[in-house]
């Protein structure tokens, strides 16, 4: 498909920003296709099957030679990886390269969830990731990929930036990856372009500089701030910078870079220091445009403990005492770091190191899913749910059957299955060794509990 025309503003924005030989290579490599990537889930058992090349600023992610159809592999159903564009990957760099502290973490704006999923990743079992989104339907997208990716280590909210404010000074890190003009997206997404107007870009900075408002309050003293952005215009990047050191009080942070990525440091001189921003130009890195940058809260900042709540009261949420937790664990096979929670009668697990928190989160926010949903109790039989299937957490003494990719495809359409001697009773499916789902096989007909919104339709 030949690509529409650029904006005539756009193209003197760009050539202000780049000059004109930088500039011709830009709009060439805006041409060319672009490269698919994708990011590994450490926490589960798959290797890549798919010829690939790993993304230089990455452990976990991985330039494809050629996109698959992602959506007919039973794999990525199962969360063993998360497809995703190179240039965000440089996140999984900036936390580990600044060794930065695991904790509570926000993702501010997170569907469908890309980075959400790296951050989860990065946390593992010695942290709790917030991960919201304002747009209840994509609200709904962020909790699926959230089930999927399977550590139980994430909340995902619903909420207005705005009802963040009784959480001043309560996290570790705040990623804000804003909802922006879109031009670093006009190679893979050229409807991008229509789409752009020097008016749209006002209108996503003046919404930036509202969402930053909020979320540079969130931090705590010493924390950390992430913001970023799919675009290349000065005005919702680098005056970011200098919006939020006239807000607060953050220092600059600097992210060792190798040379040979060919991402561009670029220095904003604020608050009488030097702060550092990083963009990625497809004509120069192997990925769309990004730009990225990071502070860290002064010490002087509040810092907000959640306190012992004596006796938690939540309209929906039930807390399970001590006795019974105990009853569960052993149950479950689980060790005993588990904190548990129900809902509608529905088990749910999250860390136990993470209760105060995730009380406090719950009496402020709208939750849409928490931990690992495990399921329903029936005396002592459990009615397990699709999400403990996805999780990384032990599946009890339920048998496990192994499908072929055809019969995988099958289960995901949510279609009979033909299985011969199977036991009796839950069955957990899986694909490669990773779970993909429940089956129940009653004797006489063996019933298929694939979520039905989930199913693949192709
Ligand atoms: N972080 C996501 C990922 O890596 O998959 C992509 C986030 S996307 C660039 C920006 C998100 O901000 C969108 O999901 C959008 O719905 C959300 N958004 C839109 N308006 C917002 C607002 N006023 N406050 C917070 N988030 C908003």
């Amino acid at each position: 498909m030949p690509a529409t025309k650029l904006p005539k503003d756009f193209e003197s924005q760009m050539l202000e920003l780049l000059g004109k030989a930088e500039f011709e290579q830009f709009k060439q490599a805006i041409n060319n296709p672009s490269r698919t990537s994708i990011r590994l889930n450490s926490d589960k058992d798959f290797s890549l099957s798919w010829a690939n090349t790993p993304i230089p600023w990455s452990k976990t992610g991985f330039f494809l030679e050629e996109r698959p159809s992602f959506t007919l592999d039973p794999a990525i159903h199962a969360g063993a990886y998360y497809v995703q564009e190179a240039s965000s990957i440089f996140i999984e760099h900036l936390l580990n390269s600044l060794a930065i502290p695991k904790g509570i973490y926000l993702d501010l704006a997170a569907a469908p969830g890309g980075k959400s999923t790296l951050l989860s990743a990065y946390l593992g079992n010695e942290g709790m990731l917030v991960a919201n989104e304002v747009i209840q339907p994509r609200a709904q997208i962020l909790k699926e990929n959230i089930i999927k990716w399977g550590l139980g280590n994430t909340v995902v909210t619903n909420n207005d930036p705005d009802h963040f404010a009784p959480l001043q000074g309560f996290f570790d890190l705040v990623l804000v990856d804003a909802p922006c003009s879109g031009e670093g997206m006009f190679r893979k997404d050229p409807q991008a372009r229509d789409e752009w107007s020097l008016d749209n870009v006002q209108l996503c900075s003046a919404r930036q500089k509202r969402i930053m408002d909020q979320a540079g309050a969130l931090v705590k003293a010493d924390g950390y701030l992430v913001y970023s952005t799919c675009t290349f215009n000065e005005q919702e990047n680098e005056n970011m910078i200098r919006f939020l050191t006239e807000e607060f009080s953050y220092e600059p942070v600097r992210i060792p870079l190798d040379a040979s990525w060919n991402i561009k440091e670029t220095e904003v001189d604020a608050d009488g220091k030097t702060f550092y921003g990083y963009r990625f130009f497809p004509h120069l890195v192997e990925g769309e445009g990004f730009f990225i940058t990071v502070w860290k809260r002064s010490s002087e900042a509040y810092i907000q403990e959640p306190k012992r709540v004596k006796d938690f009261k939540h309209p929906f949420l039930k807390e399970v005492f001590n006795r019974e937790s105990s009853i569960l664990d052993e149950e479950l096979g689980f060790d005993g770091t588990g904190k548990y929670f129900t809902l509608n009668d529905s088990y749910f697990r999250i860390s136990k190191d993470w209760t105060l928190h995730f009380q406090k989160l719950s009496l402020h926010l709208s939750l849409k899913y928490f931990g690992v949903e495990l399921g329903k109790k029936q005396k002592k039989d459990w009615i397990p749910n699709h999400e403990w299937a996805l999780s990384t957490l032990p599946k009890k003494d339920f048998p496990a059957h192994e499908l072929s990719e055809s019969e995988a495809i099958e289960f995901l359409r949510k279609n009979d299955i033909e299985i011969p001697d199977l036991p009796i009773g839950w069955v957990l499916i899986t694909y490669k060794e990773l779970p993909l789902g429940w089956i129940k096989n009653l004797g006489n007909r063996v019933n298929n509990y694939y979520p039905k919104e989930w199913r693949i339709r192709m």
